[in-house]
């Protein structure tokens, strides 16, 4: 496994690779766990080379606290990434990014009018500039993300097809801890007594499944939410059912064959999102 950590150590890296037609790319922000390794090992699986880059993007940070508190282990995770098969680590910094300050605004179909998208104005749009930018320098036929971040595999599907990438985005199912608390590089910033609370937001919002037939998506919702909100460490800022295409919350349930739950909750300062299929 190569490690790069700029354009020119990259391009160097890229030019040697033998099937540049077959690359299959995983972005992350680092402080990789097991959710990350699961794309890896997909991407290993599928392609003839992973490049993994490790990057955290200030454009799609909306709160100034959370990107100076991003959990940062590069050592760490080359380590980790060298025995799950990648082939090249691109870690840039930001001036190899945005050289400029990157002013491009993206169409996103309206995908943003929901769930992340008023809560963390500008999110999507630096997640859809780092995105395109990182494209345009690894090439790759496939790329992986998580459905632990459902809006955003949406998204990115949305504009890849929009711009005409040439390119294959693959979503992967959430990975999580025994406990059922999806896997995330903030759940390292929880307190102990946060760290035993946070898994009661998965295990409440599994009791919408029961809860479907007998009352309607909002009051779903609101019962869930008194629910995480009753543990003391927790906080809920969303929860809402959706048409899992269009992203919009509904108000029946035979709206769509595609229902998701998602939400959004604090256990202060940090904010965990997790969302399920109904
Ligand atoms: P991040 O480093 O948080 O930007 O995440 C990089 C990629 O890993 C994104 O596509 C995430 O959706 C994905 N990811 C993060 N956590 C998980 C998880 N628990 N299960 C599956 N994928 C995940």
């Amino acid at each position: 496994m190569i490690i790069t950590r700029s354009l020119a150590e990259f391009a160097q890296a890229y030019s040697n690779l033998e099937n540049k037609s077959d690359i299959g790319f995983v972005p992350t922000m680092g402080a990789l766990h097991e959710g990350h390794i699961s794309l890896v090992k997909e991407s290993a699986k599928r392609c003839s080379h992973t490049v993994v880059s490790i990057f955290v993007n200030p454009t799609q940070f909306n709160n100034k606290q959370d990107l100076e508190t991003y959990p940062r282990t590069l050592e760490a995770d080359c380590e980790l990434l060298a025995k799950s098969g990648a082939d090249v680590v691109f870690a840039p910094s930001v001036e190899d990014i945005y050289p400029q300050e990157d002013t491009r605004v993206f169409n996103l179909g309206g995908l943003d009018n929901y769930g992340e998208g008023p809560r963390r104005p500008g999110h999507f749009n630096g997640v859809a500039q780092v995105v395109t930018r990182l494209f345009d320098i690894v090439k790759p036929a496939f790329a992986f993300f998580g459905e632990k971040d459902y809006q955003q595999v949406a998204i990115i599907k949305y504009f890849v097809k929009d711009l005409n990438y040439p390119l294959t985005i693959v979503p992967c199912a959430i990975i999580r801890e025994e406990d059922g608390l999806a896997k995330s590089s903030r759940n390292t910033l929880l307190t102990p007594a946060q760290r035993q609370a946070a898994p009661h937001i998965y295990s409440t919002i599994c009791k919408a499944k029961e809860l479907k037939g007998k009352h309607s998506p909002q009051e779903v919702c609101k019962i869930l939410s008194e629910q995480i909100n009753s543990n003391p460490e927790l906080e809920t800022e969303y929860i809402e059912i959706i048409d899992g295409d269009t992203l919009r919350p509904i108000t029946e349930w035979n709206q769509t064959e595609n229902i998701r739950l998602w939400c959004a909750v604090y256990a202060r300062p940090v904010r965990l999102i997790d969302n399920i299929g109904l």
